[in-house]
Parts: structure tokens; C-alpha cells; sequence
């Protein structure tokens, strides 16, 4: 009798299950019309699905007694490249080894029109529910990708609405290994991103001045107490045409920013450093740092039994300081900082395929996905039937560390140990010489063996069937 995975049915959506003997990994069956090629390729992953222990006979039948988890996981799956590698991931890395409640949600680009998008908000409402969730990439749609899936209409970005509905922030952490080197020599251990995703320039409101006047800043309060007004610039004289802009940010948001970079730091055991202009934005910036100083000193016993320290810097000595740091901290950022670090310290950490990203809320519910997209260039190829090699390390980190995070929110510790065997096995493959193509090029390995998207995750699993 096979035994069933206990696989919830989050959104409605079919979801398949092994009550059968597998003669295809059950995501092969949850693959769009169109999709053949992937399904032809999912079909051919079989072999290996019955090479890991307790899929052991013909049939595909599991054997071998699973790690239990208790409470369960949401799953959200997603698009293109990622998706075929997402169901890959779960074959053959995760539900070979563990009884896991899995509620699916199927944030396909297709299936998110098909629900008028109220898929994601269940997906991000469940996450609040249960406490952790795993997001593969999605496509957030333009105009191109609304013609190529008829869709009713150009459908917000996935991250934006969970994020919204979360009220979380989001942490880019680059997975480290020793045979990549950082391009910054003195970066020894990962640089964990924050990003406020929340207010300043991205929701300014901006003008351009054509003929000479006067721009003001007005507040005029609810309550029918006087309007403030101060002058920004007078445009006149020989030079009476520019630009100006206002922009805005809430006490609420900068807070609950504060207490996810806190909780993170805390829970993950890292300095936190912030950063900010204060010495020239003495009331815009200078309201940031002192909610953060108020969140540091109302977690400081905390912060001391976590061993870590949090420190303020302007930003300019932040990045300074940076150049020269061994890393392991974490670096919270206001919104335009962290949209140009995170991409300077993926960058100098080597490739997108080696960064992940977790959600976390101000009451430590987390969400765990690859930093990277759906990796349409490389899916083009997949479909055409060509040869790929996709780095799947982002999205399988994804899995280890929501699978992490539920052991430990569950004091489960074999659980937080399986979590932990799977980034062993991806750190061995990769020190041990083989690598996805993109990551020849950082290697200073002498004769790596550059690999396609599937050996690589077959010789993941290998590692881990060895180490178990
Ligand atoms: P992308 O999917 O991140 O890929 C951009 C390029 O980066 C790839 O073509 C590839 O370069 C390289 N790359 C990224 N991930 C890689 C990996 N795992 N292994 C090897 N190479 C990797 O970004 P995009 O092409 O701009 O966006 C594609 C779709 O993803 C879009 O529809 C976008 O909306 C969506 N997206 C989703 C998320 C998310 O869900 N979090 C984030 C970003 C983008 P080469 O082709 O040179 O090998
Ligand atoms: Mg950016």
C-alpha cells in the first residue's frame, strides 16, 4: 500500500496525491495544458525519485518510516523554470523523508487570473494562520506576459500583495560557500539585506517646474487646526525651471520594520547594523534612527542573551565600514539603500542563484523564496528541449529554511537536523567540485564539473541519501 503524503488542498486547485504508485512525480500532473515538454521531462525523473531510500521498490512505494512534522507547511508554488525545479525539489529532496502537511497554493500566473488573484491573498492569509510558508518564483505580469497568457488584466506582483498583507520585511541572504569566493576579499561570512519596502521615493509625488514660483510643503490637519506650510524652493531668476518632490514615510511602518529586523537578528544570531543621513535629514532620518534606538533598547536584554550588538552608522561610514567587514551581520537599510546594496552585495557574493530571501512579520510569521525570478531565459530553452543548467541552490534553501524555521517553531528538533542535512548536501556537491555553469566562472575550484540543472540536483540528493 503506498503511503500518502498529507497534501492539503489550500486552494481548490487539484491537487495530486500518491494514492496511486508514482509513475510521475505528483507536480508533473499539476502542470499546465501547454507545458508537455515539462511534463515529458518530469515523467523522465522517475528513475531517480525510486533511488532514494524509502522509494525503494518498483512500484515507487515508500518503505522507510518519515520524519514527522508537525504542523503544517504552506506551500506556494509558482512559474516557469522554477516551478519544474520546484516539483523536482519536493520529489526527491523533501517528501522522500518527511510526513509533512502540505497546504498548496498554486500562484501560477494562469491560476492567479483564473481566481481573480484571490489565490495570493489565501496563500498569504493561510501563512499568517500557520506561521511559514514557501514561495517558488512568479511572474509578475507586463503587457508581454498578458498576451502570452490572455489574462484579464495586468495582476500585481505576488511578493507586493503577500507583503502587503504580512506587513512583513524582507531579508536577502546569500548562501556562502568555500570555493566561491566574495568579490570583496575581507567578506568571510553571508551579508543578511533588510529592505524597508515602504514609503520615501517609491511613493512620492514628484513635479517639474517650468516657470518661475514657488513650491511649498503643506500640512493641513485633520482636527481644523491650522495648515503648516514651509517654503521648499522659490524658482526664479536665470534659473527658474527644476524639479521637486515630497515624499513620506509612517511611524507604524518604520516600527514594525524595526521589530522584523530585531526578531530576525535575534532569532538568527547576528549583529544588526541601521544606517541612515541624520546628520542632513535631521527630522526625516532622524525619526528612523530613533525608532530603531527605542526598538533596540526595548529588546536589549535580548539582544544580550543573543550575544549580538546593534549599532547605528551614517550611511556613508556603513559602507565604508562594509568593505572591510568579515560579514555575518545583518544590514538594515531605509528603502532606496536597500534597493541598491542588496543588489551590490548579491552581486559581490557571486549569483542570483545563490540568494535567498525570507519574509518576516513584526509577530514572526516567515515566508522563505529564492531572491531570483523565474528564470524565463533558461525555461525557453527548457521548453524547446535544449539543455539547461538552472541553479536550483535559492529555491532549495527556500525549502530548508521554511522546513527550519516550522522545526523549530514546532521544538522539533529532528526536523531543524533534516533541514540542515539538505544545505550539507547542497554546500558538499558544490565544494566538491559540482556546480550549475553559472558558478564556473566564481569557482576556484581547478577542475569543476559544470553540470545541467538535473545532475546537479541528482548529485544533491545522492549527498543527502548518503548523510542520512
Ligand atoms: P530572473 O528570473 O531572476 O533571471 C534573470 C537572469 O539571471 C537569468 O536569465 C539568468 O541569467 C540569471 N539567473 C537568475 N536566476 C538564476 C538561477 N537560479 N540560475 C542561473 N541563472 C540565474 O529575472 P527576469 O528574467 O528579469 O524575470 C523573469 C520573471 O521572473 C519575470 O516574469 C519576473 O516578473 C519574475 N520575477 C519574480 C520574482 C519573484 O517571484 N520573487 C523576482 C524577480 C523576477 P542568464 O540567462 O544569463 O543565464
Ligand atoms: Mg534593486
Amino acid at each position: 500500500m503506498v503511503q500518502t503524503q498529507r497534501l492539503v488542498r489550500g486552494d481548490g486547485r487539484v491537487q495530486p496525491t500518491t494514492d496511486h504508485p508514482i509513475t510521475a512525480p505528483r507536480s508533473a500532473l499539476n502542470t499546465r495544458p501547454h507545458d508537455l515538454i515539462v511534463v515529458a521531462q518530469l515523467m523522465h525523473q522517475t528513475r531517480t525519485l525510486r533511488d532514494v531510500p524509502g522509494t525503494g521498490d518498483v512500484e515507487g512505494n515508500y518503505t522507510v518510516s518519515k520524519i514527522r512534522v508537525l504542523r503544517p507547511l504552506v506551500e506556494m508554488d509558482g512559474d516557469e523554470m522554477t516551478r519544474v525545479i520546484w516539483a523536482r525539489i519536493k520529489d526527491q529532496l523533501i517528501l522522500p523523508y518527511l510526513d509533512i502537511e502540505l497546504e498548496y497554493y498554486d500562484l501560477s500566473v494562469s491560476h492567479r487570473d483564473e481566481t481573480d488573484d484571490k489565490v495570493t491573498v489565501d496563500a498569504a492569509n493561510a501563512t499568517l494562520k500557520h506561521g511559514v510558508a514557501v514561495k517558488c518564483a512568479t511572474i509578475t505580469p507586463n503587457d508581454d506576459r498578458v498576451r502570452e497568457f490572455g489574462l484579464k488584466k495586468q495582476w500585481p506582483s505576488p511578493n507586493g500583495t503577500i507583503r502587503a498583507i504580512m506587513d512583513g520585511t524582507v531579508f536577502r541572504k546569500p548562501i556562502t560557500l568555500r570555493n566561491i569566493p566574495a568579490a570583496v576579499k575581507s567578506w568571510k561570512k553571508p551579508i543578511t539585506i533588510a529592505r524597508h519596502a515602504f514609503g520615501d521615493i517609491y511613493r512620492d509625488q514628484e513635479m517639474v517646474i517650468d516657470r518661475p514660483g514657488t513650491v511649498e510643503l503643506t500640512f493641513r490637519p485633520a482636527d481644523g487646526s491650522a495648515a503648516v506650510s514651509q517654503v521648499v524652493n522659490e524658482f526664479k531668476g536665470s534659473s527658474p525651471t527644476g524639479i521637486s518632490m515630497a515624499m513620506f514615510n509612517t511611524d507604524t511602518s518604520i516600527r514594525s520594520f524595526a521589530k522584523s529586523c530585531f526578531t530576525y537578528a535575534i532569532a538568527e544570531r547576528c549583529s544588526i547594523w541601521f544606517n541612515a543621513k541624520d546628520t542632513i535629514s535631521k527630522k526625516y532620518h532622524a525619526r528612523f534612527r530613533d525608532i530603531f534606538a527605542e526598538e533596540a533598547a526595548s529588546r536589549a536584554a535580548e539582544i544580550t542573551a543573543a550575544g549580538i550588538t546593534y549599532s547605528y552608522y551614517l550611511i556613508d561610514d556603513a559602507v565604508a565600514q562594509v568593505m572591510k567587514h568579515e560579514g555575518g551581520h545583518l544590514w538594515a537599510c531605509m528603502n532606496y539603500d536597500g534597493d541598491v546594496l542588496s543588489d551590490m552585495v548579491a552581486a559581490g557574493f557571486g549569483s542570483l542563484g545563490l540568494m535567498t530571501s525570507v519574509l518576516v512579520n513584526p509577530d514572526g510569521k516567515y515566508e522563505y523564496e529564492a531572491a531570483h525570478g523565474t528564470v524565463t531565459r533558461h525555461f525557453r530553452r527548457h521548453q524547446r528541449g535544449e539543455e539547461t543548467s538552472t541553479n536550483s541552490v535559492a529555491s532549495i534553501f527556500a525549502w530548508s529554511g521554511a522546513i527550519g524555521q516550522r522545526g523549530q517553531l514546532d521544538a522539533s528538533a529532528d526536523v531543524v537536523a533534516f533541514a540542515r542535512a539538505i544545505e550539507r548536501a547542497v554546500i558538499e556537491t558544490i565544494e566538491g567540485g559540482t556546480m550549475t555553469k553559472d558558478l564556473l566562472a566564481l569557482t576556484t575550484t581547478e577542475h569543476p564539473r559544470g553540470v545541467d540543472t538535473w545532475a546537479f540536483m541528482d548529485a544533491v540528493a545522492s549527498h543527502l541519501k548518503a548523510s542520512l
